[in-house]
């Protein structure tokens, strides 16, 4: 979300006449666009800006962007007084403004009063930094308030998209050639669209439906508001990819509760038993987060045991750490660091078993797979299948394929962490080989 965010906020100031330039030292201003959702992140925020000092002499401006740049405000002009603007992603919509106040020689300017808006950032000047596959932000903001989470706080209320303006920009989109699209939002399925036109299922098939488009994919869903209707969407319109990343964060109800997740152990099994039921085979992952205050060695168990249960073809999981100004951390019983670490590995090692063995489901099967890289050392392609795993293949039967095609692939190999094929030249394919050969020959004459 916070690399998207970036790619608007790129576009926006291109579009006010501003160009990119690589390197910190040839630019005139400076933005740092920052994240708080990892430890200790208004810390590592601090200290590049400290660096940032030395730049100061040579006339160049600062300004702090994203979540620490919410959370810190006014006290970022104190800790360093040469950044000039500081402004939350809920003002990014008012960066013009921002930047003819900053042109104009204001040295103070904040945007950190707009997270009570009803308004979205939508811009049609985004900067994407992939040709074939492009983000879309449909909601923005947060009303869940988890126990450990800063998000609320920094980005604001939960505030939609209308549908018509998404199906605008997806168009957009594929008019230029992109072919993937992914809906982005802290609760992407809590979209509500504004106009009442378009459940969050049936904006999905709608970016589906459109010609030209191959995959589309959301992230990150909250359980509280997932629907039997997403998992019949995906049924029913192959576009819609195959991966549902819905996080649990623990498996104890306990847990979930002390988290303030508003479900159970019981009400997450339900949903994995919708997406299980599904025809087609949908890949699940989650997130997760070990040694949450008061959490025992009973409640860490019920998350072994879910994850042996759900059978997750990945799991992001990460150690307990509070965020400043959230509930959690006030909360008694924090975990010593030594048994965090251990949770953290016995429930990874378990992971891993579970992937080595449910990976193997796919040996021999062909799956189609979009092109992302060329990896020279092992002469091998790069590409990731529709269930979002990553598939390393080689092309002994066709011509290399550019960044962003879409091929057929044989899976002969599964390992834990990804799938190994050779790619088949296919309908898909074809057309790229015949192009090859023309370029050959007009290389030759
Ligand atoms: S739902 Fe997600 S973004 Fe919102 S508070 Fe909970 S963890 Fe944070």
């Amino acid at each position: 979300m916070n690399a998207h965010d970036s790619e608007k906020v790129i576009g926006t100031l291109e579009q006010q006449g501003y160009a990119r330039v690589q390197e910190e030292d040839a630019a005139g201003l400076i933005l740092y666009n920052t994240c708080s959702i990892r430890d200790k992140a208004e810390q590592k925020v601090f200290h590049r800006l400290n660096e940032y000092k030395k730049l100061q002499g040579e006339g160049k401006k600062f300004a702090v962007l994203g979540c620490v740049a919410q959370q810190e405000g006014e006290k970022i002009f104190e800790k360093a007084p040469y950044v000039s603007m500081v402004a939350g992603s809920a003002s990014y919509r008012n960066l013009p403004e921002m930047l003819r106040r900053l042109e104009a020689g204001e040295e103070r300017i904040t945007g950190l009063d707009d997270r009570q808006t009803d308004l979205t950032f939508e811009t049609e000047f985004t900067a994407r930094s992939n040709p074939h596959r492009g983000y879309i932000t449909i909601i923005e903001g947060c009303d869940k308030f988890c126990a450990y989470c800063v998000v609320p706080y920094t980005r604001g209320k939960e505030r939609s998209r209308t549908a018509a303006s998404v199906l605008v920009e997806a168009k957009k989109m594929v008019d230029l050639g992109f072919t993937e699209i992914q809906f982005l939002g802290q609760n992407v399925n809590s979209y509500r669209d504004p106009s009442g036109r378009m459940s969050f299922a049936e904006l999905l098939v709608a970016v589906g439906e459109l010609p030209g488009i191959r995959r589309v994919r959301f992230t990150t869903s909250h359980p509280r508001d997932f629907t039997r209707d997403i998992v019949q969407a995906i049924d029913d319109t192959p576009t819609l990819c195959d991966h549902i990343h819905l996080p649990v964060q623990s498996g104890s109800s306990a847990v979930l509760k002390a988290m303030s997740r508003e479900y159970t152990r019981e009400w997450y099994l339900e949903r994995m038993s919708w997406i299980k039921a599904a025809k087609r085979d949908i890949s699940i992952t989650s997130d997760m987060i070990v040694g949450f205050p008061g959490e025992t060695d009973a409640d860490f168990e019920e998350t072994i045991t879910l994850v042996g249960e759900v059978k997750y073809d990945a799991v992001f999981a990460f150690k307990f750490s509070p965020r400043p100004n959230t509930p959690a951390v006030t909360m008694a019983d924090s975990i010593p660091d030594e048994l965090k670490s251990e949770r953290l590995r016995i429930l990874m090692d378990r992971q891993r078993e579970i992937q080595r063995e449910h990976y193997g489901r796919h040996l021999g099967e062909m799956q189609e797979v979009m092109v992302e890289s060329y990896n020279p050392s092992r002469n091998q392609v790069v590409g990731r299948s529709s269930q979002n795993k990553t598939v390393n293949f080689s092309t002994a039967q066709i011509a290399q394929p550019p960044i962003g095609s879409y091929l057929s692939v044989r899976i002969t190999q599964t390992l834990p962490n990804c799938l190994v094929g050779e790619a088949i030249a296919d309908a898909e394919a074809l057309p790229f080989v015949a192009l090859q050969r023309v370029a050959d020959f007009v290389v030759l004459n």
